[in-house]
């Protein structure tokens, strides 16, 4: 009898302590790769190619057959999966996104500033904070994500970021935040230096400055690669320029090429994951961008709190905790200041206890 009791206690304690063990032993995310394109509209994401902007007056597309014959399609769902490939086969297929306005799906700033640096401070703190008011080279007062995690000792020496953007080091506070932040055209002092990196650094130091405050994307992507693949940081940042850059000089042919080079990395970052022992298995790659923009035939070039539409935002995830629910629709909307706590839940870690001000998880993400 005695033994029975004993033996029942046992059983309800275990029983009692299973959902916690059970939502620990779920999560098989251990590393990140979190991949911004700034200001990629979610008209081209989920529509591909515009048609009120293919053409010389609104895109100032010089060759318009020659562009139609890259990315017009006649229907939307062929186009979007032109302009970028990936994103409509493998995250459609195997992860979640977010942000189709018009299936019924809202994604959007809470800033209220719809441009970059307040953008980029809501992803990465989880809160838009009126404070942040101007792109100018001000070090964050705000604690980012990547910083806090960076100060676990978990993440000391795994968090790394990538920028075109030379704002960067200020957004992220790199002097204080204590993890490499390689942006702009600035070298990157890897140690040990690689090949790869010393010929980035010398093209970089070569390279025209044909954009003020940015590179070309070649740079952030190619020296994150190299990076990832020799260093296996645990958390790792990359953030794209060339979407936003395009949109504003108003030229559309460009601007799509952009899109669909972030898909092409997107894809091999995400192929170089599946590759690595390191990575395959654990990695979640999170997708998104700092603001939306205005509409065909003039406001796409340009953003801001004049704009409002230009807060609609998207966002993608792929990875072994999400579940496949693909593209998703007639669903509450989702926020950026969600963002920064549904990164920390997949790896594991309470961002909202950390800053109650920070969106919480977007729970279909963590859910599996
Ligand atoms: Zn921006």
């Amino acid at each position: 009898m005695i033994r029975f009791q004993i033996r029942a206690l046992v059983t309800a304690a275990l029983l009692l302590a299973a959902p916690a063990v059970y939502a620990q032993a779920k999560l098989k995310t251990k590393k990140v790769i979190f991949v911004m394109t700034d200001g990629l509209r979610w008209q081209e994401v989920f529509q591909g190619a515009d048609a009120g902007l293919l053409n010389k007056e609104a895109g100032a597309v010089t060759d318009v057959e020659g562009l139609k014959k890259e990315y017009w399609r006649e229907s939307g769902g062929e186009r979007r999966k032109t302009l970028m490939p990936f994103f409509w086969s493998v995250i459609a297929g195997q992860g979640q996104i977010y942000g189709n306005k018009e299936a019924g799906s809202e994604a959007y700033v809470t800033n209220g500033k719809n441009f970059s640096y307040p953008g980029y401070n809501e992803i990465f703190t989880g809160w838009g904070d009126p404070r942040v008011d101007s792109n100018a080279k001000r070090y964050n007062q705000n604690v980012t994500v990547l910083e806090w995690l960076h100060a676990k000792p978990a993440y000391k020496g795994k968090v790394a970021a990538f920028g075109a953007w030379d704002t960067f080091p200020w957004i992220l506070n790199a002097p204080r935040a204590g993890f490499p932040v390689n942006a702009g055209y600035d070298a990157f002092e890897m140690k040990p230096m690689t090949p790869t990196v010393a010929l980035l650094n010398q093209l970089k130091a070569e390279a025209p400055r044909d954009v003020a405050g940015e590179s070309h994307d070649f740079f952030p992507f190619h020296t994150a690669m190299e990076y990832m693949r020799t260093k296996k940081p645990s958390v790792l940042y990359l953030s794209l320029g060339e979407t936003d850059h395009w949109a504003h000089a108003g030229n559309y042919t460009e601007y799509l090429r952009a899109a669909h080079r972030v898909d092409e990395y997107l894809k091999r970052i995400w192929e170089a994951a599946q590759k690595d022992p390191a990575y395959r298995g654990v990695t979640t790659l999170v997708v998104g961008v700092d603001h939306g923009r205005g509409e065909a035939p003039v406001t796409w070039k340009s953003h801001g709190e004049k704009l409002p539409q230009a807060k609609y935002v998207w966002m993608a995830y792929l990875g072994p905790d999400t579940k496949a629910l693909g593209e998703r629709k007639n669903i509450p909307a989702v926020t950026q200041s969600q963002v920064a706590a549904t990164i920390s839940a997949l790896l594991g870690e309470d961002y909202n206890a950390a800053e109650p001000k920070a969106g919480k998880p977007i729970s279909d993400v963590v859910g599996r």
